[in-house]
């Protein structure tokens, strides 16, 4: 793989992160949402967090790498939830599953998370989710999670990025390549899940068996195509559609995959043929002169 990244690193963790003129949060967000009650894995204090209510919420779609797209919300500033006596942050499924030793290194990191709300009767602002993301990356880093959460939680927040990205151009801002949100800091996060999740593969049996082996399959597929990375991106498709138990959705979704795959393979042949063209032209150019 291209540049893959250590699992200890988190893309732009170390860089100065800047953020671009803030988008309003609607307060209509609200009617999509609703509150869940935690129990913080690490100090056993209950909190609420808002999080997306799906019988009110309504999708419109997915992007090639399964981000759903709702409407009026965007679903990835609400994953995170973040306990605010201790400060531990994680995605909200998972964060049942930590263990002892998980907890102690949490609590002997003494760190203490920057908190994702902006107090604003629990809806985020895409700074606060970013801030809750990064926040659970690192506790993962520490706690020394799964590959496949860590995986996870990078793809998660790369289509938060996406998200905060599109919301800025919608009303009318250019994103530069430093800025937080730009395509670049995305396609980090992107080859850091890609890693994990490939990493998880090998490494840890029953990862993510929640969202099924196909799902999983596909996401590490789509991820390989978005990186140039056809032949990989082909084999892992290869097996969705062979399977017998692949859900209509996403075998409809896998054969799209594979028309954009082809489609890519035939824009690159023909632009490596057109170079080769413009080569030979100055080559004979040049032996005429
Ligand atoms: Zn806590």
């Amino acid at each position: 793989m291209r540049g893959s990244l250590p699992g200890n690193t988190i893309p732009q963790e170390t860089e100065q992160i800047r953020v671009k003129k803030e988008i309003t949060v609607d307060s209509g967000e609200m009617q999509y949402l609703m509150d869940r009650s935690f129990v913080c894995p690490v100090c056993r204090k209950r909190f609420n967090s808002k999080c997306i209510n799906s019988s009110k919420a309504v999708l419109e779609g997915w992007d090639t790498d399964l981000r759903p797209r709702y409407k009026g919300v965007d679903v990835s500033k609400y994953r995170v939830a973040e306990c605010l006596s201790c400060g531990y942050a994680g995605i909200a499924r998972y964060d049942s599953k930590i263990g002892e030793r998980e907890k102690a290194a949490y609590k002997e990191s003494g760190l203490k998370t920057l908190g994702g709300s902006d107090g604003n009767e629990g809806l985020r602002s895409y700074r606060g989710a970013y801030d809750g993301y990064r926040a659970a990356l690192r506790c993962y880093i520490i706690n020394n999670a799964n590959h496949s959460v860590r995986g996870l939680t990078a793809l998660y927040t790369a289509w938060l990025l996406r998200g905060w990205r599109e919301a800025l151009e919608k009303e009318g801002e250019t994103v530069e390549v430093r800025d937080a949100m730009s395509l670049l800091a995305e396609t980090r996060l992107l080859r850091y899940a890609l890693y994990n999740f490939k990493k998880s593969e090998l490494e840890e049996s029953d990862a993510l068996s929640d969202i099924g082996e196909n799902v999983l399959n596909y996401i590490i597929a789509a991820l390989s195509y978005m990186q140039g990375e056809y032949q990989v991106a082909e084999a892992y498709l290869r097996g969705i559609l062979n399977s017998t138990e692949v859900r209509l959705r996403l075998f409809k979704q896998a054969k799209e995959l594979q028309r954009l795959i082809r489609t890519s393979r035939r824009l690159d042949r023909q632009e490596r043929l057109d170079r080769q063209e413009k080569d030979k032209k100055k080559i004979h150019g040049r032996a005429k002169a």
